[in-house]
């Protein structure tokens, strides 16, 4: 009988990139993808530990699991990715219908996992070698049909000090480029028409191996046949080189968007978080950037509640908002994690200071954004079509080039076209329009 496998995915797009890789995986061993998790006979978890409310609703989500064991004993649970890493075997001391752990590094090896609990049925934790070679898949199963998200290293060496990342992912390690090479051309020989780089930060590519740099690589893959657009994320400031920005102006197929988390606008609380840069550095940074990349779209990260944050430093940062324009911030409430430096830090901002805070700074950022957006009111751009919007099948999304979502009336276009749009509505995220070609 046909073995079936559910994944859930909790986190950011490297567990998204990495559930399709497991999917690839079970792929091999007999098993097909479901969607409905009452007929799953392997469901597979893929966590984030990243702040704390990931970390609840996937404890939340376990213990749900426990009904569909209950109805189905022969159904095995899994756990894998960040939470599994961090919290071992302390996951199925607290949840027993949990039947395996395994961590980041181990992730190769999850065929061999399930058919040995297939066989013994023997609960089964590894989170060793975090900083391990990862034995990986390059023809995953991925789960959109435009875009495709390639992992090119793994783990972080940064220990920015809020940040658990380092601690559950090892330190970095870049993919093969000839690995990286083989798994893009399958994707664009399988119609893939986006290439999107990962890593928690790219501009580290090929340091351990001594190899090309990561300005180098982006040139190398640009020149691959059939890629219409190429992206990557994430960049830290620190990294972020010259010669890159000059691949990025002159490259052919590269997007003109940077997703450059900046963290704080204070440089007494990016000195605490150990980002090494300064405000002055980073505008700086932001000034070569549009000199060189006019039509650059700039998104960013920002944490609120910081241990030491003052009336004062935020306004900086405020100030800070103001000044770069960035066209979207993903802003979050600082989550202390143990086992981090700043867990012991002093000088805790209490909870509804890190609220108040969170939506002043969204207010300013959101207004921001729509400035920014209402200057492609009217205008026409380029959208590489995604397939039927979320509410309505009749209006379909796409994005530009930039990385803006826009919603259009469907006509004929097919999900992989590209297509000019005219835009005649544009909000805080998203613009609205017409076909215009
Ligand atoms: N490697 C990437 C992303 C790491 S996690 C980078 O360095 O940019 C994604 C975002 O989560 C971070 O940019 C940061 O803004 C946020 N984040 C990380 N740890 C956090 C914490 N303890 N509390 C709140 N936000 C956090
Ligand atoms: Fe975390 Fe900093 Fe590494 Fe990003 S660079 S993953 S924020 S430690």
């Amino acid at each position: 009988m046909d073995k079936k496998f559910k994944i859930l995915t909790y986190g950011c797009q490297m567990n998204i990139a990495e559930s399709e890789r497991m999917a690839g995986q079970l792929s091999k061993i007999g098993y097909t993808m479901t969607e409905d998790i009452e007929a799953a006979d392997l469901i597979l978890i893929n966590s984030c530990c990243v702040r704390s409310t990931a970390e609840d609703k996937i404890y939340g989500k376990i213990g749900e699991l426990k009904k569909y064991k209950l109805q189905n004993p022969a159904l095995i649970i899994g756990v894998m990715g960040c939470l599994a890493q961090k919290d071992g075997e302390n996951l199925i001391k607290r949840s027993l219908h949990i039947d395996f752990v395994l961590g980041t590094a181990r992730r190769g090896e999850l065929p061999k996992i399930v058919e040995s609990f297939e066989s013994a049925r023997k609960k089964f934790v590894d989170t060793s070698n975090v900083s391990g070679i990862v034995e990986d898949e390059i023809f995953p199963i991925r789960a959109g049909k435009v875009s495709a998200f390639v992992p090119i290293m793994y783990g972080c060496n940064n220990f920015c000090t809020y940040c658990i990342v380092p601690y559950v992912r090892g330190r970095e390690r870049s993919r093969p480029a000839a690995e990286i090479f083989a798994e893009i051309k399958n994707a664009v020989d399988n119609g893939y028409k986006e290439i999107n780089l990962l890593g928690q930060n790219v501009n580290s590519y090929g340091k351990d191996l001594g190899q090309e740099n990561f300005a180098q690589l982006l040139s190398a893959v640009d020149k691959i046949d059939g890629i219409e657009r190429l992206r990557f994320m994430t960049s830290h400031p620190k990294d972020l080189s010259d010669e890159l920005i000059s691949v990025m102006a002159s490259g052919k197929n590269i997007c003109e968007h940077i997703h450059l988390p900046v963290q704080y606008g204070s440089n007494k609380i990016l000195k605490k978080m150990n980002r090494v840069y300064t405000v002055e550095k980073y505008l700086e940074l932001v000034k070569k950037i549009r000199a060189a990349i006019p039509n650059i779209s700039l998104t960013t990260d920002l944490i609120v509640g910081f241990p030491g944050e003052t009336e004062e430093d935020f306004k900086l940062t405020l100030n800070f908002l103001r000044e770069v324009r960035f066209d979207t911030a993903f802003t979050f409430i600082y989550s202390e994690r143990s086992g981090t430096p700043a867990a012991n830090f002093e000088g805790k901002v209490d909870d509804e200071t890190k609220h108040r805070r969170l939506n002043e700074l969204m207010t300013v950022q959101n207004k921001i954004s729509l400035e920014k957006n209402l200057q492609f009111d009217g205008a026409t751009v380029e959208v590489l079509v995604e397939g039927e919007s979320k509410t309505d099948k009749n209006i379909y999304t796409g994005r530009t080039r930039s990385n803006k979502a826009v919603l259009f009336p469907h006509e004929s276009e097919n999900v992989g076209d590209l297509i000019n749009v005219k835009i005649n509505q544009v909000q805080t995220w998203i613009f609205k329009g017409v076909r215009a070609d």
